[in-house]
């Protein structure tokens, strides 16, 4: 079945990403030892201090936490996306090294929400066009001399942005908190939205102190998109608020 869907798992993080925090922003405010400093955190105190770290806009003690995302089942629409984060790290499955028609089958293609909603008849549409678009791809492929880097790298130009990738990402918490305000806002693409979503769910169990006020800017204040604003902030609201009682629960 070459139809994926986007998939997140959260694949390794700083160990004690808050209490890591709460160290590098109280070293700055104190005299203590290193030593001393970390026998005096404890966990209420850690969150408390995040918060009002949060408050002021001391950012920087927040790029000490780490976070390794591993994500498949998504298009090369989103690659074109995500990669527009510098302040992250990626490694990307290769289209060179990688023939897209590996065993034979059809490449793996996202289908957009909106043509499923459409109906049985648009799907099978877009689905022979995949089929049609794969079969240019073994074409060139064999001109250029069957499958090997040297050729893939050329017959991928014929592949859509539907082809799936997968990537690894790792982005600090700094970063992600800025990658959850515009990626979460209903303003963001519906798929990078849907991965930046997942992403949050999977480091609000991991760190909720640290990500517990993240979203678009709606969910703590006021909208910042001015007049492209979706209108629905409300709705937002209400989205975030769930998904920390979801992660609470847990
Ligand atoms: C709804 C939406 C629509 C978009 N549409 C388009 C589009 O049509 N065309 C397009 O090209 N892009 C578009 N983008 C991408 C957008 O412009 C950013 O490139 C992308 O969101 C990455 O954000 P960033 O720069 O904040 O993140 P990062 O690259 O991770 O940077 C994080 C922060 O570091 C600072 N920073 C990083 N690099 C620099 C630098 N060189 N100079 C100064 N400060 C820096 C900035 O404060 C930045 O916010 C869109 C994004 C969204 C959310």
């Amino acid at each position: 079945m070459p139809q994926v869907k986007p998939s997140v798992k959260l694949l390794e993080y700083t160990p004690n990403p808050e209490r890591t925090v709460a160290l590098a922003a109280k070293l700055c405010y104190s005299d203590a030892t290193i030593e001393n400093l970390q026998e005096g955190l404890d966990k209420s105190d850690i969150a408390k201090f995040i918060q009002r770290l949060r408050s002021f806009g001391h950012a920087s003690p927040f790029e000490h936490a780490n976070f390794t995302f591993g994500i498949e089942g998504v298009s090369r629409s989103l690659l074109a996306q995500i990669t527009r984060h510098r302040i992250a790290s990626f490694s990307v499955k290769s289209q060179r090294y990688v023939p897209a028609n590996k065993g034979g089958d059809t490449f793996n293609y996202v289908i957009p929400e909106a043509i499923e909603a459409m109906g049985k008849d648009a799907v099978e549409k877009y689905k022979k066009q995949m089929a049609t678009l794969h079969e240019w791809y073994t074409e060139w492929q064999t001109a250029l001399g069957g499958a090997c880097e040297k050729s893939n790298e050329d017959a991928r130009f014929v592949l859509p942005n539907a082809a799936e990738t997968k990537m690894v990402v790792t982005m600090n918490a700094r970063s992600l908190m800025n990658f959850f305000n515009l990626r979460c806002c209903n303003r963001a693409q519906w798929e990078i939205r849907d991965v930046a979503w997942q992403m949050l769910k999977l480091v609000l169990e991991v760190a909720p102190a640290i990500f517990g006020n993240c979203g678009p800017a709606c969910v703590s204040g006021a909208c910042s998109e001015g007049k492209m604003t979706c209108g629905r902030p409300l709705e937002v609201r209400e989205k975030q608020k769930a998904l920390l009682a979801e992660v609470s629960k847990k």
